[in-house]
């Protein structure tokens, strides 16, 4: 045990540049070794040795690595080497050395290799260090240190190279070399056995051991063994939750009120097989309900609302679940309401009387004029209850809905454009509708039905539509194109007026 090192001596504090003895963590001089450790019996095989005298349980090396591992316990022939700490077995030793920097990616890495072709003194991770020659196999997927293919149009492992396709040990199957004895069919099966061997304990009764199992073994027939032998414990936890809460499978109504449809949705393929079996009657009435009514809950709950205008939303809730139940009303239908109503109390909270007043009924519908239809059923709920007096306001199509529908259709035409080198009759129509649309203001339908009867004729540059004796004209896409390229067209200024006809 002699190291080039230069260290203390942990005795007498000497600068030592041989250490002539280590102990555990510690390293002696020679003349603190000579003083301290003496010929004694080892107390466990009972050899003459040389023992620290300093603590009087030690013993010899060799017994010393009998010990199990100090990190994972393993006792035997393979534990054998001597860490600072104590023994340790072969695959723990590497985490007992000192992480080195990778030269290349300079990731910290234990496992490492020293030298490259260009620098002896470099230090490669393994992942740098196997960049070039490892690789994953192309006929057994395996990640190896590959070869060309006799074909040299592919690279294959060594044993996929040399033997080829092999007969497999337990189907007789011809499959690559490379992936070992058996074939991945009959891996897979092992695996899927082997995962539902562990995950079956999770059960307490056999009922549901063998629901598992047979669950498994219908996966595995339907999605292939590959999907069941991966995925099948995945379904375990949900068995084991119905399990303990009801000890038999219950109804759909019962489990969907507990789990709640977003959570089941994570398990569809035990659902599809449970109602697949009849072990459960799948209900889309109260998949629905159970989904519309957590949504509207979590609206609630996330809106942050003060106490009185979260208790009138619960009261109007309440009432509009009265007449899903009573009138025709749908349980969808009556969350679009409800959404309504939060957004317009969110806005009526932040505003500075927080009051369900009509100011904050024309910001909301400025920010959302969409909504206007299903917040009237919360407005006439509130003069009816609340007796206010609020009225749905008149929103006029602003300016800047008609500014941002106007960059959107310049932004389109500017992207045809940017493509307009390649001549398709298909862009060419794409080119009209929009800068009918853009240049005069028309509505797509409009548009569409003047291309389709055909009411328009091919003038310079351009074509000419007409609709009721007025003449529009729009630049063709070439020569749009061309313009802008010399940069004449400045789409956030132009505007061409419709010409009458005389
Ligand atoms: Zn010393
Ligand atoms: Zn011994
Ligand atoms: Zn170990
Ligand atoms: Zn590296
Ligand atoms: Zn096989
Ligand atoms: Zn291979």
């Amino acid at each position: 045990m002699l190291s080039n090192t230069k260290t203390e001596c942990s005795e007498c504090g000497k600068i030592i540049i041989c250490v002539h003895r280590r102990h555990k963590t510690l390293q002696y001089c020679q003349s603190c070794y000579q003083r301290l450790f003496k010929a004694l019996t080892c107390p466990s095989c009972k050899n003459i040795v040389r023992l620290p005298v300093h603590f009087p349980n030690a013993v010899c090396d060799n017994c010393e690595r009998l010990k199990p591992c100090i990190r994972c316990g393993k006792q035997g022939k393979d534990v054998v080497r001597l860490s600072k700490y104590g023994t340790v077995c072969n695959s723990c030793f590497i985490y007992f050395t000192t992480p080195k920097v990778c030269s290349e990616c300079a990731m910290e890495s234990r496992r490492y290799r020293r030298g490259t072709d260009l620098d002896p003194n470099a230090i490669l991770c393994e992942r740098c260090a196997r960049k070039n020659t490892h690789g994953t196999c192309h006929t057994c997927r395996r990640y190896r240190k590959l070869l060309q293919s006799k074909d040299n149009s592919t690279s294959i492992c060594f044993k996929c190279y040399s033997l080829g396709a092999i007969p497999c040990k337990r189907c007789k199957v011809l499959h690559p070399a490379g992936f070992g004895s058996i074939c991945e069919q009959c891996y897979r099966e092992d695996l899927l056995e082997r995962r539902g061997a562990i995950t079956v304990n999770l059960f307490a009764t056999d009922v549901f051991r063998a629901l598992f199992y047979e669950f498994s073994q219908w996966l595995a027939a339907n999605k292939g063994i590959l999907v069941a032998s991966i995925q099948a414990n995945k379904y375990a936890p949900l068995l084991q939750q119905i399990e303990n809460h009801w000890g038999q499978l219950p109804s759909y109504k019962e489990l969907v009120s507990r789990f709640s449809v977003a959570y089941l949705r994570r398990f569809k393929r035990l659902i599809d097989w449970l109602s697949e079996q009849k072990y459960l009657k799948t209900d889309a009435e109260v998949k629905t309900w159970d989904s519309e009514t957590r949504i509207i809950e979590k609206q609630i709950s996330h809106s942050n609302l003060t106490e009185t205008i979260e208790l009138i939303c619960r009261k109007y809730l309440t009432s509009l679940m009265h007449q899903v139940s009573t009138e025709n009303l749908k349980i969808r239908t009556a969350r679009l309401y409800m959404c309504a109503a939060i957004g317009f109390s969110k806005v009526a909270d932040r505003n500075h009387s927080q009051e369900l007043n009509q100011s904050a009924l024309v910001k909301y519908l400025k920010s959302a004029p969409g909504q206007k239809a299903s917040i009237t059923r919360f407005v006439n709920y509130l003069n009816l209850e609340l007796h206010t007096d609020l009225h749905l306001p008149t929103i006029a199509k602003t300016n800047s809905v008609r500014i941002k529908r106007e960059r959107k259709l310049a932004e389109k035409m500017y992207k045809l454009l940017s493509r307009a080198m390649d001549h398709d009759p298909g862009k060419n129509m794409e080119w009209t509708v929009l800068s009918l649309q853009f240049f005069h203001g028309l509505s797509v339908n409009t548009c569409k039905s003047l291309i389709k009867s055909s009411s328009f004729q091919e003038v310079q540059d351009g074509h000419e539509f007409n609709i009721n004796n007025q003449a529009f004209w729009v630049p063709s896409l070439k020569y749009a194109a061309e313009h802008i390229r010399n940069q004449t067209v400045d789409f956030d200024n132009v505007k061409l007026l419709p010409m009458t006809r005389s």
